[in-house]
């Protein structure tokens, strides 16, 4: 466990950011450099069946110690950083016995991590906390849920007593821009289950997620002088304006909580001749969020009604909600819950306003719960982790390892 510090130290002053408008995988040729660190790691800690493959997907084994069949399980996290912020040049600052006061990120900077604003911080009054020095954001999204993946398994190769199945893990890249699950191989990892370590503060623990839709509307006009427009004009504007004002007022980001779903106009651009609009429907029940796409057919086809044809809409399915893979199944979020407790966590379960690598891997044929890799405010420089909640987390996965042989038969 000595090793989880120096090791998640290591891990974020390497730069992984990862890069939305690349085309190859990894998306970003540095990402080979901490996956090429990881696959030594792993045969040094004692893995079997350590494998990379051409777009760094690192796989490894942990052997079942026991003699009755047990299910495979995995674990996995993501080994590169948002695009959002920098993840060059990361300078970690330990901070032990944290006193619950301002923490002063860069005087020179004037940057200050302050209970004021964040108030989480006090929770971990007394403890160790790990943040950036004000100019980059930290990467324990989500290299904490490594380095307590590798320390976890580190511990079970040395604990030996404790008795366990086959243990599969998985790093992976191109998780922040959304492409962590696509060249996942599902049927090589070959575990009955798994649980992505990418979750933010101690005890989360997540199985419902959004389901997620795009949808590109389009208005044609016609342009004509205005002087001389009556009952020929048809502004491509104009029809975009109407549409917007045909959507539940109320049901957008900025009023929606908990399992509230809504539509998300982000671009909208226009001139007479034509009017684009982007937005995204969100809901976590699946009924509701069919009748969403409904709503937006029936205006668009109300819209043509009234002004003849000039708007078109095109509706894309992102993602869907996890549940419904997970609930058949769902004694492996009772394991979870079960090992948190057992280590002293109130498991705080509640569903993600977004979605996760597990959804896609759910829907993939691997049940993909999310559990807490213990980090705050992601992406950004006041991203911060108590190294308790890191040893926690890594208790957590060998629990979890060690409850799912001794409970299943
Ligand atoms: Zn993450």
């Amino acid at each position: 466990m000595e090793k989880l510090l120096p090791r998640f130290l290591e891990y974020v002053t390497t730069d992984t950011q990862s890069d939305p408008y690349s085309k190859t995988t990894p998306s970003t040729e540095k990402q080979w450099n901490l996956a090429k660190k990881l696959v030594m790691e792993l045969h040094q800690i004692g893995l079997q069946e350590v494998s990379i493959d051409e777009n760094a997907y690192i796989m490894a084994t942990l052997p079942s110690n026991v003699d009755k069949k047990v299910p495979t399980i995995g674990f996995i996290s993501h080994m590169d950083t948002s695009p959002d912020f920098s993840g060059k040049n990361v300078k970690p600052q330990v901070i032990e016995n944290y006193d619950g006061k301002d923490i002063v990120l860069n005087k020179s900077k004037n940057i200050v991590l302050s209970p004021d604003y964040f108030e989480d911080l006090l929770q971990y009054e007394g403890q160790t906390l790990i943040t950036t020095d004000g100019t980059t954001l930290l990467g324990a999204d989500d290299k904490a849920g490594v380095a307590e993946i590798v320390t976890a398994m580190e511990y079970l190769v040395q604990h030996p007593e404790i008795k366990h199945g086959k243990i599969r893990i998985a790093f992976t890249p191109d998780e922040e821009i959304g492409r962590g699950a696509h060249k996942f191989d599902v049927k090589k990892f070959g575990a009955d289950w798994a649980y992505t370590m990418d979750g933010s503060q101690i005890g989360e623990l997540e199985y419902e997620n959004f389901n997620a839709a795009k949808a590109n509307i389009t208005f044609t006009g016609k342009s004509v002088h205005p002087g001389y427009a009556k009952n020929k004009m048809v502004n491509a504007i104009g029809i975009a304006n109407e549409f917007m004002s045909l959507l539940p007022v109320r049901e957008v980001p900025e009023h929606t909580t908990g399992m509230e779903g809504f539509f998300h106009v982000h671009k909208i651009k226009g001139e007479i001749e034509k009017a684009e609009i982007e937005l995204i429907i969100r809901d976590h029940d699946a009924v509701h969020f069919e009748a969403r796409k409904e709503l937006l057919k029936e205006v668009v086809d109300k819209l043509n009604q009234k002004h003849g044809d000039y708007v078109d809409l095109v509706i894309e399915d992102q993602y869907r909600n996890m549940r419904e893979k997970v609930e058949p199944v769902f004694h492996i979020v009772e394991i979870a819950e079960e090992a948190m407790k057992s280590v002293g966590i109130e498991p705080i379960i509640k569903p993600i306003r977004g979605g996760t690598d597990g959804s896609q891997l759910s829907f993939m044929g691997l049940p993909c719960p999310n559990i807490f890799a213990g980090g705050h405010n992601f992406h950004g420089k006041y991203e911060y982790v108590p190294l308790e909640s890191m040893q926690k987390a890594v208790e957590v996965i060998v629990k979890v390892c060690e409850l799912t042989a001794r409970q299943i038969k």
